[in-house]
């Protein structure tokens, strides 16, 4: 769900949450900085048999025990899947090693399921591969359009993929609907995810019921026509995410001139807003949603 969606609605994040258990929904998506453990935690009480992950740019061993121990004190559970958050490149991964290392004995000695790294870019997924056996699981951006990936396109990040898989390291598939920017072509966005077969699990964002029952049954294929009106019938709006750097990149994309820069971050217009998705490819950081 969107940070603001949360925020607002916590009623309804904890409704939505144990409902999606109710329906079999069994793999959350959290990290650090999304700043929701408390909240989570409180949804998944009564199905402990559902996978948490959870991300941290820990760098030495102080920083992933701080991490762990701040996930469970809040969450009231363990995360079983910690990963290093928007690795770049097995450069950046060298950076981590100590932090790697440590999650690996963390596993050993039974206190974690599994570790690895997301990313964004081409380079982690392939500097993931550098460290097979260190590497239980890469979570990466894959969408039909290549939306979000940031140094290369859809064919170059599949492969990148494939390597991986056939290394026997999970894989696990993030913004299949490119953060909402691909939403008019929803059908075709799950379409495309459907028959990867070298994907393990998907991460998907909803925000209500109604969407968490459609793509339910877009996943498995069973698409109706009133998928599309769910999608349709909702009022969209572009938010940009608390880690936006302020970098104006935006702006320049944007020939609306809906977005500026205040205090450091980018902030959109919604009345000038034609909800184009121009802005979301260039953004480095794939700040710009639309919920
Ligand atoms: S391009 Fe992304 S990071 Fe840069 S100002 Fe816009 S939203 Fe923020
Ligand atoms: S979606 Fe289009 S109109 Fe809206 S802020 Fe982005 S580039 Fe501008």
């Amino acid at each position: 769900m969107p940070f603001a969606s949360y925020r607002d609605n916590r009623k309804d994040f904890l409704s939505l949450v144990s409902y999606a258990c109710s329906l079999g929904i069994n793999l959350f998506d959290t990290a650090e900085i999304y700043d929701n453990y408390e909240l989570l935690g409180r949804a998944l009480k009564g199905f402990e048999d559902v996978f948490v992950i959870t991300k941290s740019y820990a760098i030495t061993r102080e920083d992933v025990d701080r991490s762990l121990l701040r996930a469970r004190r809040l969450m009231q559970r363990d995360a079983d899947i910690f990963l290093l958050h928007e690795q770049e490149s097995s450069l950046t991964l060298k950076g981590h090693m100590e932090a790697l290392e440590y999650l690996n004995k963390l596993k050993e000695n039974g206190d974690l399921r599994a570790t690895g790294i997301s990313t964004h870019r081409v380079g982690g997924v392939k500097g993931a591969l550098e460290y097979s056996d260190l590497i239980d699981i890469i979570m990466t951006i894959l969408n039909f359009s290549g939306l979000g990936i940031t140094d290369g396109n859809r064919d170059d990040m599949e492969m990148a993929i494939k390597d991986c898989f056939s290394f026997d390291i999970g894989t696990i598939g993030m913004k299949i609907l490119g953060g909402g920017h691909l939403l008019r072509d929803i059908n075709r966005a799950f379409s495309y995810v459907r028959r990867l077969d070298f994907i393990h699990s998907f991460l998907i964002g909803v925000e209500d019921r109604e969407e968490l029952e459609m793509d339910i049954r877009l996943i498995n294929g069973l698409i109706s026509g009133d998928t599309i009106s769910v999608v349709k019938g909702k009022e969209r709006y572009i938010e940009i995410e608390p880690w936006c750097t302020g970098c104006g990149l935006c702006v320049d994309r944007c020939s609306q001139g809906a977005i500026s820069i205040v205090n450091c971050k980018a902030e959109v217009d919604k009345e000038k807003c034609v909800l184009c998705s121009y802005c979301a490819q260039v953004c480095p950081d794939f700040s710009i949603k639309v919920v």
